[in-house]
């Protein structure tokens, strides 16, 4: 693993987050600051490298796919996360395809435009009929080949219609259990984190990684 002063005596672990999506990696900045403080120095994923080609069967292996190329590229821990959308209307679908649900380069809306025709194709009205997860594994990548692994899931149900401008993907669509109706597009970003599955991934990725010591 890679370490460094911090001014302040501590070993500092530097990893790079191999996401591109500027969405995303706000999501995960502000988790992990709020988890690891300044323990973490979290680097931008270097602009000049393509993207990693998502082509395995499960999010584990993609998520190890984007892990490992972004630590070849720069000899630096790297983290990556893939995350799913499973409607149980749908056999677990858009699952592991649910960035190119509507096809290769889909826009957030066209996906979401699709989720509501198939769901409406189904015939699947009404919360109960309309359940769904959110799924997402985090894989952390050391020189030498040592992981951290950590997966984290919140389930819910598809709204009837998009609502809300926040977040992304398939946010406006998404209504978590527990909470009071509002899909995750409605909510803050900290009010998303708290009950999300990528705040839930990557908190119990904190835990592994302070357990795994430097
Ligand atoms: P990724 O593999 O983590 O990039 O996620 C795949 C796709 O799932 C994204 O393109 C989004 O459409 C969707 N997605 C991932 N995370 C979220 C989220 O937090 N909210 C809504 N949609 C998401």
């Amino acid at each position: 693993m890679t370490g460094e002063g911090n001014g302040a005596g501590a070993p500092r672990l530097r990893l790079v987050l191999a996401t591109a999506n500027r969405d995303k990696a706000a999501e995960i900045l502000s988790i992990l600051r709020a988890e690891l403080g300044d323990v973490v120095e979290l680097l931008g994923r270097p602009e000049e490298l393509s993207e990693v080609e998502e082509t395995g069967e499960t999010l584990e292996d993609n998520a190890r796919l984007k892990a490992v190329a972004i630590l070849e590229a720069t000899g630096v821990a790297a983290v990556a996360d893939d995350t799913g959308l499973e409607v149980d209307a749908l056999g677990g679908a858009p699952g592991v395809y649910s960035s190119r649900y509507a096809g290769a380069h889909a826009s957030y809306a066209e996906n979401v435009a699709k989720l509501l025709a198939d769901l409406e194709e189904a015939g699947a009205e009404g919360a109960e009929a309309r359940r769904a997860r959110f799924r997402t594994v985090v894989v952390a990548r050391f020189p030498g080949g040592r992981e951290v692994v950590a997966a984290g899931a919140v389930e819910g149900s598809i709204a009837a219609e998009a609502r809300g401008t926040g977040g992304f993907g398939y946010d406006p669509v998404f209504v978590p259990d527990g909470g009071d109706g509002r899909s995750f597009a409605e909510m803050t970003q900290a009010e998303k984190n708290t009950r999300s599955h990528r705040g839930r991934a990557f908190r119990a990725f904190a835990v592994g990684l302070r357990s795994a010591g430097p």
